[in-house]
């Protein structure tokens, strides 16, 4: 097999490239590919997790966007039967076609930070979702998204990834680990798809739910009540005054709430048929 030894990093494309063995062997091992699973691998840069990930799945789809990686990756791979290289860029991909022509996947990704939240928002968006996703992601991100208690980091993306199923931080990994060096630490991020949710919404589609929490993070720092009353066009205080009847804090920000405090939220606010 033809090595990638030469490749002058490309910043436009966030290359930042693994180079500790060990973190490779993590990420194979919370992927926890069997024999009869497909693997979408996001971003292969010089191949160094495809080269782990073909050995135990079916099949690996590589999705590189860089043309001149790409080519090198083809020509890595043409004696392995198991590895396609696709050059195109993740964002753009037609994921839902290519998805339903597949068995059970899973989705493995290093990739550059900036579009991390995307691509797992895009995954769970999906008619047919991955069984899981292990995706390298900033530290601080990661935290954000696997936060799931009551407590101030909630965010539409940790509420809308713990619908779908549970997300959790394997491990830390320093910048080092990277060549060249990135200034951030990042952590390797597990999410798996349950086909039960986690949380049942009555009578109603999902996206409704979600637009209702987006709505509510579309100020952030503002208090629900304040939120509510802009979203409704109901004063505030008739807007608090119904909230804390019902047993909410109409204090709360939305960060504080939990997924199963937004369900109610969302049924109360039905109940008493908000126009949002
Ligand atoms: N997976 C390799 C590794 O661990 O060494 C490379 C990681 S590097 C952080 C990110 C890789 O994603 C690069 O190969 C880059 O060219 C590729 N990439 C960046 N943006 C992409 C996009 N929108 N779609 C597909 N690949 C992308």
């Amino acid at each position: 097999m033809e090595t990638i030894n030469y490749y002058h990093p490309k910043k436009k494309f966030g290359q930042h490239f693994l180079k500790e063995h060990t973190v490779i062997e993590t990420i194979v091992n919370s992927a926890r590919i069997n024999a009869t699973q497909e693997v979408i691998e996001i971003g292969p840069g010089l191949g160094i997790l495809t080269d782990a990930l073909y050995k135990t799945a079916k099949h690996v789809t590589a999705i590189e966007i860089d043309a001149e990686l790409s080519k090198k990756l083809r020509n890595r791979y043409n004696s392995i039967s198991n590895v396609s290289i696709i050059c195109s860029d993740i964002l753009t991909f037609k994921l839902d076609a290519f998805t339903k022509e597949i068995g059970e996947y899973i989705v493995v990704a290093n990739l550059p930070y900036y579009i991390g939240t995307t691509i797992i928002q895009k995954f769970l968006e999906l008619t047919h979702k991955p069984k899981r996703l292990i995706i390298m992601l900033q530290k601080e991100v990661a935290e954000s998204i696997t936060t799931s208690k009551k407590n101030k980091n909630n965010t539409f993306l940790s509420n809308y990834v713990q619908y779908f199923g549970n997300a959790q931080i394997i491990a830390i990994i320093p910048p080092e680990s990277f060549q060249p060096v990135p200034k951030v630490d990042s952590a390797i991020v597990k999410i798996d798809i349950s086909q039960d949710r986690n949380v049942q919404i009555l009578e109603d589609s999902e996206n409704n739910f979600f637009s209702f929490i987006r709505m509510g993070f579309s100020a952030p720092r503002k208090q629900l009540r304040n939120v509510f009353s802009k979203a409704t066009n109901i004063p505030a205080f008739e807007i608090e005054t119904l909230l804390n009847n019902g047993g909410f804090n109409s204090k709360n920000r939305a960060g504080n709430l939990s997924l199963k405090e937004w369900v109610e939220l969302y049924e109360f606010a039905k109940v008493h048929k908000w126009t949002l």
